[in-house]
């Protein structure tokens, strides 16, 4: 059978299924996506795209605020129009689903808008269509996780999935867990004016982040207002008017005008028949996959947060186009996890690529650090922020850059010049005789990178 042929079916309509999709049709398979809620998936519609907005505008709020020190007079407080916000966003997040309908069909990409199931490890059934395929991609996403006893009311008890739908910024917001959605909400919101309260139940804030990232910005919720509560586990959320009670494992209670539930995310993968065709999953129902999207059962593929594997948009879009490049025959390069970029979108950004403090700290990796904070970097000065650092890890043998951290605003933008060094296993040497622009953030991955080469008696290493 020629290349062109192949028959590929694809379960879910987000990063991991349509980037898969245009990749397949891009090498001249015939492909069918099957999606039951729009296209773009939860990430356009309701996650990624809406909550990186809706930091746009935070992100405005906070230059307003501080325009004062730059010698602006904004005769008062800037406040938010929260109908014209929330519009916004969802305006925005249809016309990308749109577009990328457009794209789709541009490239004969077959969809199917209906929810679909597998029914054996070659077929998918969606809106009485049964479609045969040499092969099946599962994308199917995942869903916010509803903790037992704070089960959401859609008004005053929320995911974040119900938050364009209010008309009117939340008073007075409890949000409950800390991790990055958590973390990202809380800092947003604080932006936007709102008094927010954040309920973690581990003793700081991004438990999973690198702990001076994590830390900063800590510090830098409370000194802007935000109350943390830590090693504070809600038990429950209960409606009492229009106020919100979150009642603590220890029997305290927080009370507010809206509760913000970011407490992780299950894997779609209940109901679409995956037991049936003898796919397996792991204890927590996500897919189980190899480095190159094959689950265990021949001709399937899964892709995105349906794995587990790192819920990341970007992970998920490389896992689809990996599963149809393998399927289709095309060299292929296993994921690297290790070279993933990451941000977390709190004001300041917290992006990192590469190893991490954790594993040096542990003995895991041999690695030399340099931080350096953002203080002393003239760009920062002339923008008027402090808070934030570069932090540099690089081989202590070869000098060859592992990775790093950088915290700052737009530290998204900024960390592709860790991971092109990383990818390219450039020295902190050749980093630093990159030149970078004067006045630049950009400039202190460059210094960082000198200090590097200073010589210390670990260089001997
Ligand atoms: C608040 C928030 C912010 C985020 N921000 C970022 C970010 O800044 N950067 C980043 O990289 N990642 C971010 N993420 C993560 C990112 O959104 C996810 O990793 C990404 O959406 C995963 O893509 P996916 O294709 O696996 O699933 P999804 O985007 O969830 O898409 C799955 C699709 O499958 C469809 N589907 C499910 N079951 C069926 C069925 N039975 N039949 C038919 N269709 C079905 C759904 O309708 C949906 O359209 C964020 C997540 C959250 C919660």
């Amino acid at each position: 059978m020629s290349l062109s042929r192949q028959k590929i079916a694809i379960l879910g309509g987000g990063p991991g299924g349509y980037e898969a999709a245009l990749v397949a049709a891009q090498l001249g398979a015939d492909v069918t996506v099957v999606d039951s809620d729009g296209l773009g998936g939860a990430c356009v519609l309701t996650d990624c795209v809406p909550s990186k907005s809706l930091i746009e505008t935070s992100n405005a709020m906070t230059l307003l605020n501080r325009s004062d020190g730059l010698g602006i007079a904004t005769g008062g407080l800037a406040t938010v129009n929260a109908a014209r916000l929330y519009n916004r966003i969802t305006d925005l997040a249809r016309a990308q689903s749109k577009d990328i309908a457009a794209r789709l069909s541009a490239e004969n990409v077959r969809v199917i808008a209906a929810e679909g199931h597998l029914a054996g490890p070659h077929t998918i059934t969606a809106g009485g269509t049964r479609l045969e395929a040499d092969a099946i991609l599962i994308a199917t996403g995942a869903r916010p996780r509803i903790l037992p006893g704070a089960e959401p009311d859609g008004e005053r008890i929320l995911t974040w999935r119900q938050l364009y739908d209010l008309t009117e910024l939340p008073r007075d917001l409890i949000v409950v867990g800390s991790g990055v959605t958590g973390a990202e909400f809380a800092s947003a919101y604080l932006a936007l004016g709102s008094r927010v309260t954040l309920v973690s139940s581990r003793d700081r804030v991004l438990p999973q982040e690198d702990e001076d990232a994590a830390n900063l910005i800590e510090n830098v919720f409370r000194r802007r207002g935000m109350t943390v509560l830590s090693r504070s586990r809600a038990a429950s959320v209960r409606r009492d008017q229009d106020r919100v009670i979150v009642t603590l494992a220890d029997g305290r209670t927080v009370s507010g005008s809206h509760c913000l539930l970011t407490v992780g995310m299950i894997p779609r993968t209940e109901d679409i028949g995956c037991h049936e065709a003898g796919i397996a999953l792991d204890k927590g129902g996500f897919i189980e996959v190899d480095r190159v999207s094959r689950t265990s059962v021949p001709g399937v593929y899964a892709a995105g947060d349906c794995t587990g594997v790192l819920m990341l948009a970007s992970v998920a879009a490389m896992q689809g186009r990996v599963a149809m490049w393998h399927t289709l025959g095309e060299a292929v390069h296993p994921l690297r996890l290790g070279h993933v970029a990451a941000t977390i979108f709190t004001d300041p950004e917290i992006a990192t690529v590469g190893v991490s403090q954790r594993a040096i700290d542990a003995g895991e990796v041999m690695a030399r650090t340099q931080k350096l904070p953002l203080a002393t970097n003239p760009r920062a000065k002339m923008a008027g922020f402090r808070d934030g650092f570069v932090k540099l890890f690089t081989s202590p043998g070869t000098g060859v850059v592992l990775g790093g951290v950088i915290v700052a605003p737009r530290a998204s933008e900024l960390i592709l010049s860790v991971s092109v060094a990383m990818e390219q296993r450039l020295t902190a040497e050749e980093l630093a005789q990159t030149f970078a622009v004067y006045p630049s953030l950009s400039g202190s991955v460059t210094e960082a990178a000198r200090k590097l080469m200073e010589f210390t008696p670990d260089s001997l290493v």
